[in-house]
């Protein structure tokens, strides 16, 4: 079964070649049997899966549920939460926190017949390209364990590349499920910011974040994407789809289409294999009625790191004054009076990666600083936005790398934070401007590692990036991880 999409694991059960109960206990065998490797999952209620599944058998059999992913397994990330099980974010913070409720996108899931597998691992609060943050030890790249899945939805990419799940639920605030699903060579997607309810989403940078999904290929994205999506009246900046039929998705979707490269994506910032993957895939889609030119981002390329890393960092920091040891979470064991509770519970519960992103963010946003930083932030990000309004007058897509490389070793890179956070240069333009992107497999490095590229077009266009994404993966089939054989 680990080899099979969600979409093939679906008509298997509509065909009655096996049961949803049959999926879920496969699938955790493949977790129980292989997760201590890579690390992928935080927590797993076998109990609940079974009896998750069974109940969605019935009401198969019943005949509620007849959609494509009916009794498909899914797994989300930790920062997203389902009803009954621990939502750490991977922090010690929310270590014993269990939601009452579920996000409205797990709701969506289980409307959907899904059947929630477990909450995977991620970088502390998803602040992180490598899954090293987290509280709970890091997450290997199955493709190398030596080497980092990415992050911050690093869990979810990891298990999708090692068949422990055929899908996963991500959060994108900055590249997060582009960039790990890159790493791991599998497909991620991000859709348009507020086309899914942020809803019962773990605040990190609410004006960016985006619930994205990761799976093998784009028509398994696409698939979950839309039933996830819609209008939800709880999240104030949702937004109404405008697609009018978006299945079934077109293999003609490259052709005529204009896509832009932006120049300064490949020189300086990419290595020579990445910008090789990207003007390869160019060819291919030429080839398939594509018409490719180069384009200029001047204000994205010098503006989009530093404007993402205060507005990112000075939203988390607002965001996260919420965890105070009072109304839940972790506290903090001897205390004085208020201060020293608040001050315990805070240095003890959260990370270093956390605490340095806090202290920037209510650095930009103090008075005697904010002109200087937050505003100019701000001010950055309309520009940027408005330097791609104006491509997308012209062009359907814009195509680049979905990170600088592939995935870099364990350890080379919390050291050196401000490097780290240069290397997402290729994916947080799209939050910035909430533009849909997907990151799509494009061949192995030398070093035997995945790399990826990115496709992104206009607001609310998932359409035509999905059409187009389809079409490319006709040709260039998704990537298997060798553990998927050797195991
Ligand atoms: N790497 C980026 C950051 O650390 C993006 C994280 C994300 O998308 N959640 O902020």
């Amino acid at each position: 079964m680990r080899e099979r999409t969600a979409r093939e694991i679906g008509r298997g059960i509509r065909e009655k070649r096996w049961s949803a109960p049959e999926a879920a206990e496969e699938f955790l065998r493949e977790i129980a049997g292989r997760d201590s490797q890579y690390g992928c999952f935080i927590t797993v209620d076998p109990e609940l899966v079974l009896s998750q599944a069974a109940a969605v058998q019935r009401k198969i059999e019943k005949g509620e549920y007849t959609g494509p992913l009916a009794g498909v397994p899914i797994a989300v990330k930790d920062n997203i939460c389902a009803d009954g099980l621990r939502t750490t974010c991977a922090s010690r913070m929310l270590q014993d926190f269990v939601p009452p409720y579920d996000a409205e996108a797990v709701k969506r899931m289980k409307e959907a017949g899904m059947v929630v597998l477990g909450k995977t691992n991620l970088d502390e609060f998803a602040m992180g390209s490598t899954t090293e943050t987290s509280a709970f030890g890091s997450t290997k790249n199955p493709w190398n364990p030596e080497h980092v899945p990415g992050g911050s939805s690093g869990g979810s990419a990891a298990a999708v590349a090692a068949g422990l799940v055929p899908a996963a639920l991500g959060s994108d605030t900055g590249g997060s499920v582009r960039q790990p699903a890159a790493f791991c060579g599998v497909t991620g997607l991000k859709p348009t910011y507020g086309t899914v309810s942020r809803y019962g989403l773990v605040a990190y940078a609410s004006s960016l974040d985006v619930i994205g999904v990761i799976g093998r290929d784009i028509w398994d994205c696409a698939l979950i994407w839309d039933a996830m999506a819609a209008l939800d009246r709880k999240d104030s900046t949702s937004l109404t789809r405008s697609d009018k039929q978006m299945f079934p998705l077109s293999d003609q979707g490259l052709a005529g289409k204009k896509i832009g490269i932006p120049k300064e994506w490949l020189e300086g910032e990419a290595d020579h294999e990445m910008a090789a993957a990207v003007e390869s895939a160019a060819g291919i889609m030429e080839k398939l009625g594509a018409k490719i030119q180069e384009i200029r981002l001047p204000l994205t390329a010098k503006y989009a790191v530093p404007a993402y890393y205060l507005i990112a960092c000075a939203e988390a920091s607002s965001n996260l004054a919420r965890f105070d040891g009072v109304k839940y979470g972790y506290r903090t064991g001897e205390y004085q009076d208020f201060h020293e509770l608040y001050r315990k519970t805070r240095s003890e519960g959260f990370g270093s990666e956390a605490k340095r992103r806090m202290l920037l963010g209510a650095f930009v946003l103090s008075a005697g600083h904010y002109e200087d930083y937050y505003r100019k932030a701000c001010e950055a990000r309309k520009r940027i936005r408005g330097e791609f309004a104006g491509v997308f007058q012209d062009f359907d897509l814009i195509l680049g790398p979905a990170a600088p490389s592939g995935a870099p070793r364990l350890g080379e890179s919390l050291g050196r934070p401000l490097q780290m956070y240069r290397r997402d240069i290729h994916t947080v333009a799209a939050n910035l401007a909430g533009l849909p992107a997907v990151s799509l497999p494009a061949g192995l490095a030398q070093n035997g590692l995945p790399l990826g590229i990115q496709l992104m077009a206009a607001p609310l266009a998932e359409k035509t990036l999905f059409d187009a994404a389809a079409s490319y993966q006709k040709e260039v089939p998704a990537l298997v991880c060798p553990c998927r054989k050797e195991a």
